[in-house]
């Protein structure tokens, strides 16, 4: 069983420090450009799809938080506040607030909507040491968040669409979704949900309208709803089988209130637009760590931290490997070169037994015009000797094709 914990340590993905603080991980060089790619990924699946990326500051005024409600319903969560001067100022639990003002500053007209307003930005979370561990709970998150500002007739559209670009994520990433929960406010805790119960049912008609439409099988849970509405929760299991969400969508009448959005309709007077909230892939921490689990740190070929690897099998092929991994790079591939410095041929197979692509040069290889290698592929198949550029020409293929086939005949 994989524990991405002990993985990222062994593969040199991520590690804590005491001295920066429980569940506040720092990447490593190999786990950085996972998230990199993630997170480019992401950002340009959203481009496709009609999304504007922004930016905002990971903190606001305690006031802020006072109106979208989160203070009053959610500040157990929550850093406490910074005092400064005259003001409190305080880490933000999620980023919808800033989303609301950004769209308010701004006049609408119905013929912008909807507008989809995206960030990968930071939010903090106050979790207990107790639970933390690894990249699953954090105090610190990168998230994949979206808001879509959008009239009530365009909103089921808007949210199914979501759901799509979560399942072509999935596939891409090789995720398997465990189920797809419809979550509700629970009945016990009065304090925990905004006290509206029309629009907790207007909410909740259209997410049923939403899965019914998809014709995804779901299962209703009371007690899971955020506190501002009900939500379609994403579920993954870890290899233990405990569950765990990675993404949501949401439909919101209570923010645009809070915030007094409106929209200039045909008819030129000011409309409420409704708020869709979703996460493709939710907090890249999480989304990482599943990636980790699921794929044992054999990534799929475009997101793993090397995708070639170029073994000499003697000093005599250096120059043809050298000029190989000089390409390679070329095209934008992350390539590596290991030598025969680095120990046998099977060492170094061995040691770079993650890395989807292994082309092997030795005397024979050499011989054929100097420009053919031996390739071996992670998953032990080895599709025969080809030239280089032909090698280069399959991976670049497999990488721009996504998904977890690494030579095209899966
Ligand atoms: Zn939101």
């Amino acid at each position: 069983m994989h524990d991405h914990r002990r993985l990222g340590r062994e593969l040199d993905l991520f590690d804590t420090d005491p001295l920066m603080g429980a569940g506040l991980p720092y990447w490593l060089p190999d786990g950085a450009i996972v998230r990199h790619v993630l997170e480019e990924y992401i950002r340009e699946v959203e481009r496709e799809a009609g999304y504007r990326h922004v930016y905002s500051p990971v903190l606001g005024k305690r006031e802020l938080y006072e109106i979208s409600g989160h203070w009053s319903h959610y500040s157990d969560d929550m850093f406490p506040p910074m005092e400064l001067g005259a003001e409190q100022v305080v880490l933000r639990p999620s980023l919808c607030p800033h989303h609301a003002l950004i769209y308010r500053s701004r006049s609408h007209s119905y013929r912008e909507l909807p507008f989809r307003m995206a960030e990968l930005g930071g939010m903090y979370r106050s979790e207990l040491s107790g639970v933390l561990g690894g990249l699953t709970r954090v105090r610190a998150i990168q998230l994949n968040d979206a808001h879509i500002f959008c009239t009530l007739e365009q909103a089921v559209e808007e949210a199914r669409a979501a759901l799509h670009l979560i399942a072509r994520a999935y596939a891409d990433l090789g995720i398997r979704a465990a189920r797809h929960r419809l979550s509700l406010p629970g009945g016990g805790d009065k304090g925990k949900y905004v006290a509206d119960p029309a629009l907790w049912r207007r909410a909740t008609a259209l997410l049923r309208e939403v899965l019914d439409g998809s014709g995804i099988a779901y299962e209703a849970a009371e007690g899971e709803a955020a506190f501002y509405g009900p939500k379609i929760d994403v579920q993954i299991a870890d290899p233990a089988g405990r569950e765990a969400t990675l993404s949501t969508v949401q439909i919101d009448f209570h923010q645009p209130e809070r915030f007094d959005l409106h929209y200039i309709g045909p008819d030129g007077a000011k409309h409420r637009p409704v708020m869709v909230h979703r996460s493709i892939i939710g907090s890249v921490e999480r989304a990482v760590a599943h990636l980790i689990e699921q794929h044992g740190g054999a990534f799929p070929a475009w997101l793993a931290p090397v995708q070639l690897v170029i073994l000499p099998v003697s000093d005599t092929q250096l120059d043809q490997a050298g000029n190989l991994l000089r390409r390679a790079l070329g095209q934008g591939l992350r390539a590596e070169l290991a030598g025969p410095e680095h120990g046998s041929l099977g060492a170094r197979v061995r040691a770079a037994r993650l890395v989807p692509y292994q082309a092997v040069i030795g005397e024979r290889e050499a011989e054929a015009g100097g420009d053919a290698a031996a390739v071996r592929l992670r998953d032990g198949r080895r599709p025969g000797t080809v030239s280089g550029a032909e090698l280069l020409a399959r991976i670049a293929e497999r990488v721009a094709a996504r998904g977890t086939g690494l030579w095209g005949d899966e």
